[in-house]
C-alpha cells in the first residue's frame, strides 16, 4: 500500500508493461473463448471483464490497468487459469499487479493461490482473511463442478480429480476510506457487510464508476448463509450504495450481466427497505423449507434480481 502513495510521484515515468508485448481486449465481449474458458474484453476504459460464461454461477473478475501497477479484483472459480489470462495483458509479478478479494467466498478465490505464488500481494478485508488462508479441498470443491452447473465444457486440461481452491496468505488488510492508487487512477475500498462480514466495493470516483462485489448485481442477492450474511447490515450497505448513484455511470457487478447502470444500486436499496419493514408482500413469492442442500429462506423477486433472507426477517 504505501509503495502505491511514493510512486504517485513518477506515475509518467516508467509504467510497467513498457517493453512487454501484451494483447489488447477487444472492446465488445468476442465470441471465441480464450483457454475455452474465459470471455474476456475491455468492458470501460482500462478495465478488463474476465467472464466465466459456462459456469451457472456466472462469474465475473475485473483487471485494471494503471500506468504504476494493475489491479485484479477476483481470482475466479479456480476452473480455468486466472493467472494465465491476466498474464495476456501484464506480467504477473510483485511489482507489477495487486490483487484485491471482494471478498472470500469460494466462487472469487479459484486462483488466488498462483498469485500469491507469484510473489503478487493479495489484498482483503481481515473478516475474509482466515477463509482465504484455509482454502477449499478437492473434496468440497469438487461441488461445483455437477453438471448441473455447467453450460458447456470444462476447459482443455482441467483435470476435476485435482480441483481444489488452493489456500493464500493476505498480506494487506483492506480499510473503510482506503485509496488503492494504481498510478494515473485511484479506488476508494468501501467496507460493505452483509452478504460475508468483510465484503468490500471498489469506487473510481474520477472514471464514475463501481466495483460492486457480490453486494449488488442482477440476479439471486444473497442476504442469509449458514454463518456468515447478515441481513441488517446487508441493507444498510445497499443503502450506503444506492446513495452513490448519482455519483456513478458504471457498475460492474461480480456476476451475471455487466455492465449495470448505477440505478439497480437504488433499486435494490430500496428491496431491502421495504422487506426489512414488512412492505414486500407483493414481491414475496416464496418461502422454500426443502431448498436442497441449501436451507430455508424467504425469497422475494424484483424481476431483475431477488432478494433471498433468512425466514421470517421483516416480517415480524
Ligand atoms: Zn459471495
Ligand atoms: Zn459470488
Amino acid at each position: 500500500m504505501i509503495g502505491f502513495v511514493n510512486m504517485l510521484h513518477s506515475a509518467h515515468d516508467s509504467p510497467t508493461t513498457k517493453g512487454h508485448a501484451m494483447d489488447t481486449a477487444p472492446m465488445q465481449p468476442p465470441t471465441e473463448l480464450s483457454q475455452g474458458w474465459f470471455t474476456t474484453w475491455e468492458i470501460a476504459p482500462g478495465v478488463i471483464c474476465i467472464a466465466e460464461g459456462r459456469h451457472m454461477e456466472q462469474v465475473r473478475s475485473y483487471l485494471m490497468r494503471g500506468s504504476e501497477r494493475w489491479m485484479l479484483w477476483d481470482t475466479g472459480q479456480g476452473i480455468g487459469d486466472m493467472r494465465a489470462e491476466v498474464a495476456r495483458f501484464v506480467p504477473v509479478a510483485a511489482d507489477t499487479l495487486v490483487v484485491v478479494m471482494s471478498h472470500s467466498h469460494t466462487d472469487h478465490v479459484g486462483g488466488v493461490a498462483a498469485f500469491a505464488d507469484a510473489g503478487c500481494d493479495i489484498y482483503a478485508h481481515a473478516a475474509e482473511a482466515d477463509a482465504i488462508a484455509a482454502g477449499v479441498p478437492h473434496e468440497d470443491a469438487v461441488y461445483w463442478l455437477q453438471e448441473r452447473f455447467l453450460t458447456g465444457a470444462l476447459p482443455p486440461g482441467f483435470d476435476p480429480d485435482a480441483f481444489a481452491l488452493h489456500p493464500a496468505a493476505v498480506t494487506h488488510f483492506l480499510t473503510h476510506g482506503e485509496v488503492l492508487d494504481l498510478g494515473d487512477r485511484q479506488f476508494a475500498v468501501l467496507h460493505m457487510p452483509g452478504h460475508s462480514p468483510g465484503g468490500v466495493a471498489l469506487w473510481d470516483a474520477a472514471h464514475r464508476l463501481l466495483l460492486s462485489g457480490d453486494t449488488v448485481y442482477a440476479g439471486p442477492l444473497y442476504a442469509y448463509s449458514r454463518d456468515d450474511a447478515d441481513p441488517d447490515a446487508y441493507r444498510a450497505s445497499t443503502r450506503a450504495l444506492a446513495d452513490l448513484a448519482p455519483h456513478l455511470d458504471t457498475l460492474l457487478p461480480s456476476h451475471n450481466a455487466t455492465p449495470q447502470g448505477p440505478e439497480l444500486l437504488v433499486a435494490v436499496a430500496d428491496a431491502f427497505e421495504a422487506i426489512a419493514t414488512n412492505r414486500a408482500q407483493d414481491a414475496y413469492i416464496a418461502r422454500d423449507d426443502e431448498a436442497g442442500e441449501d436451507f430455508p429462506y424467504d425469497l422475494y423477486d424484483y424481476g431483475a434480481f431477488q432478494v433471498r433472507v433468512r425466514p421470517g426477517w421483516g416480517r415480524g
